[in-house]
C-alpha cells in the first residue's frame, strides 16, 4: 500500500518531478530504471523483496503508481495498459444487479463498455440528462452504486459541479468516480472536491507526446485500494515497464506543457468566437461559456480542449483536408495539435439518436491545441475555414 510522501511535503510542480520516490536506491540513478523483468528471485519460501511477479507488481510501475497517487492526493495508485483497461477494472468493482450513473456525454469507450460488455453481466447504467444536482438525487435508485463523471465532458466540454454532485451521491451512499483525463491533477483534483476514485487515460496530457497508451486509477479509501489491487492482479491489464517509464517522463513536464496548451487554447477560442464563419464555440475557459462559473470554482482554468461548429455553407471534408499543420487524428493532449470529427471518430460508438440528443452534431469539430506557436495554429485554422466555404 502506498503512503503519501512527496505529495504532502511539496507543491504540485515539485511533485510532478519528485513524486513517487524516483531515485533508484541501489545505484542512485535519478530516473527510475526500466525493470524489464517478469519475475523476481526469492530468498526462501515466502521471502521476497517486495516483488514476486510483474503482473502483481513491478518497481518501475510502482513508482508511476505512487507518483499519480501523490499528484491526486490519494492513498494508492494503479497503472493499466490503457485508459479503457483502467475504466474496465474500476467497473469490475461492481456486480450483477448494480447500477452506475454516467454523465450524458461521457467518453465514447466508457459508454460502449457499459452498454456492450457490462450490461451482459447484469451491471446496468443510467445516463444523467442534466447537470443539476437536484436531478441526480431523483435518479438515484436503490441499485445505484456509483456515479461516473467527466468535467469537462467530451466533446461539448460541459461542466459538472463535482463537489455538489459528490455531496448528493454520498448522502445516498453512492461512490463518485471522476475521469480526470481532460484536466489532469495539475488543473483539477477531484478527490479534494469529494470524489472517491479518479481515473485517467495517461495516453493524453499525462503522457503528453502521443507516444504511448496507458491508464491510471487513484483511490483514497483503504478498502477500495485493496479491492483494486486484487482486481488489477486478477484481471491483469497492467502497464508494461517501458510504458511506465515513458509516462513518468511525460509527467515531469506536465505543468509547463499544460500552461502553454491552455494559453494557446484561450487564444484560439477567442479567435474562433470572433470568427464570422463559426456558429458555436465550446470552451469552459471563456467567460461566456455556460460552464465557466462552476469550472472556475473547481479547476485552475478551462483546460485546453475546444469544440466548435462552422456555420452552414462550409464543407467539412474540405475543411479537414485543407489543414496543413494540424493533424486529423483521434486522441488529444499531445504536444502537436490534433483535430477530430467526433460524430464519425471519437463518439461514433454512441448511437446516433443519443448523439443528436446531447448535441454532438455532424458539424461538430474538436480541437486539441498543441504547444506549437499559437499564430501558426490560428493561421492554419483560418486558412482551412476560408477554403471550406461553399
Ligand atoms: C482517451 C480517453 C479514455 C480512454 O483511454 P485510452 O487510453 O484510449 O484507453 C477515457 N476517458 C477519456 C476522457 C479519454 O479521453
Amino acid at each position: 500500500m502506498n503512503n503519501l510522501r512527496t505529495g504532502e511535503k511539496y507543491s504540485l510542480n515539485t511533485t510532478l518531478i519528485h513524486g513517487g520516490n524516483q531515485i533508484d536506491e541501489r545505484t542512485g540513478a535519478v530516473n527510475v530504471p526500466i525493470y524489464q523483468t517478469s519475475t523476481y528471485k526469492q530468498d526462501g519460501i515466502g521471502k521476497n523483496r517486495g516483488f514476486e511477479y510483474s503482473r502483481t507488481g513491478n518497481p518501475t510501475r510502482k513508482v508511476l503508481e505512487d507518483l499519480i497517487a501523490d499528484l491526486e492526493g490519494g492513498l494508492a495508485g494503479f497503472a493499466f495498459a490503457s485508459g479503457m483497461a483502467a475504466i474496465t477494472t474500476v467497473l469490475s468493482l461492481y456486480k450483477s444487479g448494480d447500477r452506475i450513473i454516467i454523465s450524458h456525454n461521457v467518453y465514447g469507450g466508457t459508454y460502449r463498455v457499459l452498454d456492450k460488455v457490462f450490461k451482459n453481466f447484469g451491471i446496468n447504467y443510467t445516463i444523467l440528462e442534466s447537470e443539476d444536482p437536484e436531478y441526480l438525487s431523483k435518479v438515484i435508485t436503490d441499485d445505484v452504486k456509483a456515479l461516473l463523471l467527466e468535467s469537462p465532458a467530451n466533446p461539448l466540454m460541459s461542466i459538472t459541479d463535482i463537489r455538489a454532485f459528490s455531496k448528493v451521491a454520498h448522502e445516498k451512499g453512492v461512490k463518485v468516480i471522476v475521469d480526470n483525463t481532460f484536466m489532469t491533477p495539475y488543473l483539477q483534483r477531484p478527490l479534494e472536491l469529494g470524489a472517491d476514485i479518479v481515473i485517467h487515460s495517461g495516453t493524453k496530457y499525462l503522457g503528453g507526446h502521443s507516444d504511448l497508451v496507458a491508464g491510471l486509477v487513484v483511490v483514497n479509501d483503504k478498502e477500495d485500494a485493496e479491492r483494486l489491487a486484487f482486481l488489477q492482479n486478477a484481471t491483469g491489464g497492467v502497464l508494461q515497464p517501458f510504458d511506465s517509464f515513458l509516462l513518468i517522463r511525460g509527467i515531469k513536464t506536465l505543468s509547463v506543457r499544460l500552461d502553454r496548451h491552455v494559453e494557446n487554447a484561450y487564444r484560439i477560442a477567442r479567435y474562433l468566437e470572433s470568427n464570422d464563419d463559426v456558429s458555436k464555440v465550446y470552451y469552459p475557459g471563456l467567460e461566456t461559456d455556460p460552464g465557466y462559473a462552476v469550472n472556475s470554482k473547481q479547476a485552475k482554468n478551462g483546460g485546453a480542449m475546444i469544440s466548435f461548429e462552422l456555420k452552414d455553407g462550409h464543407d467539412l471534408n474540405r475543411f479537414f483536408e485543407s489543414l496543413e499543420l494540424i493533424n486529423l487524428a483521434e486522441s488529444l493532449g499531445g504536444v502537436e495539435s490534433l483535430i477530430c470529427h467526433p460524430s464519425t471518430m471519437t463518439h461514433a460508438s454512441i448511437p446516433e439518436n443519443i448523439r443528436k440528443a446531447v448535441g454532438i452534431t455532424d458539424g461538430l469539430i474538436r480541437l486539441s491545441p498543441g504547444i506549437e506557436d499559437v499564430e501558426d495554429i490560428i493561421n492554419d485554422l483560418d486558412h482551412a475555414i476560408r477554403e471550406s466555404r461553399v
